[in-house]
């Protein structure tokens, strides 16, 4: 099985190309995925080495998922396309996750590419070229709307180029305050129309727990297009877990569902977990028990 929804976590060097800004290096969630992995975040080198370390470890033992698609993340980009550093948080720079992918075959490069920068089609080329398999997008955190026409020709190159477009949908917690729309799922439908293979991440949740609003809209989505899928990564955290029981209660969809973990975040075994500790192991006994099997390979899409 693959896992189509793993981090990436790297600290900026003098050459990677990452960059952490002051707020996030201060933030809470810095510090707790630093000290959970054991990572020294007062040496980038040594804390990027070994979080790729203890990764390929825990992957390589895990006896359910083979394979997992390791994430970049771009930053926010101004009107004229050019990456606006005071505004990014942090930026998990594409080379990082190829260059991964190169020294350890069992990860596939997802890359991230802000649709609003100015070279998106020629980095949409340049990754496909290096054997990226998808390109993972964060709307609300990149402050761009993925419905606007002017993407088309980056939605084509992808179809184009096999990349698959994962994006987060709904609420995003680091930005209270600010335009949480361009979470909506409904936004993805040019990518769609131009035949991407399109992947909302966390089962459409808004992560809210409350009420979960495009639930309708992802019926609809799925009804529509074949090319839709929606992952279930971090659908076992306690904010997104009445998520978790609603899509369990839509077997009919389960061939849309793919496999996801959103690791390094934990996995909460909610009562049911099996007593296994590696993360991609959880996450399948968490969703099996739950009705949620992983039921279609992220490996076996139609391409
Ligand atoms: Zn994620």
């Amino acid at each position: 099985m693959t896992d189509v929804h793993c981090h990436l976590a790297a600290l900026p060097t003098k050459t990677n190309g990452c960059l952490l800004s002051k707020r996030m290096r201060k933030s809470a969630i810095t510090h707790l995925i630093a000290w959970a992995e054991g990572l020294p975040l007062d040496d980038a080198e040594a804390a990027n080495a070994r979080y790729l370390e203890r990764l390929s470890a825990e992957l390589g033992r895990s006896k359910t998922v083979k394979k997992a698609v390791l994430l970049a993340m771009d930053g926010v980009y101004d009107a004229s396309g050019r990456l606006d550093e005071s505004k990014t948080d942090f930026l998990i720079a594409n080379d990082c996750v190829l260059n991964a992918a190169k020294a350890n075959p069992a990860f596939l490069p997802g890359v991230s590419i802000n649709p609003s920068r100015r070279d998106a089609v020629e980095e949409a080329e340049r990754c496909a070229d290096a054997g990226a398999v998808l390109v993972k997008v964060l709307p609300n955190a990149q402050c761009f709307d993925p419905s606007e026409s002017r993407f088309r020709a980056l939605y084509k190159t992808m179809a184009k180029r096999n990349l698959a477009f994962l994006s987060h949908v709904g609420f995003e917690f680091s930005l209270i305050g600010q335009d949480q729309s361009v979470g909506d799922p409904a936004r993805l439908r040019i990518a769609l129309e131009e035949g991407v293979t399109v992947i909302a991440a966390h089962g459409c949740s808004t992560g809210l727990f409350v009420w979960e609003k495009y639930l309708g809209t992802m019926k609809e989505l799925i009804a529509r297009y074949p090319n839709f899928y929606v992952d279930t990564s971090a659908l076992t955290l306690p904010n997104r877990v009445g998520a978790l029981w609603r899509l369990s209660r839509m077997p009919e969809f389960n061939k849309r569902f793919l496999f996801g973990t959103d690791y390094p975040l934990p996995v909460f075994g909610w009562g049911k977990s099996t007593g296994r500790d590696n993360r991609f192991d959880r996450q399948t006994d968490v969703l099996s028990a739950h009705g949620l099997p992983p039921a279609v390979d992220f490996a076996d899409l139609p391409r």
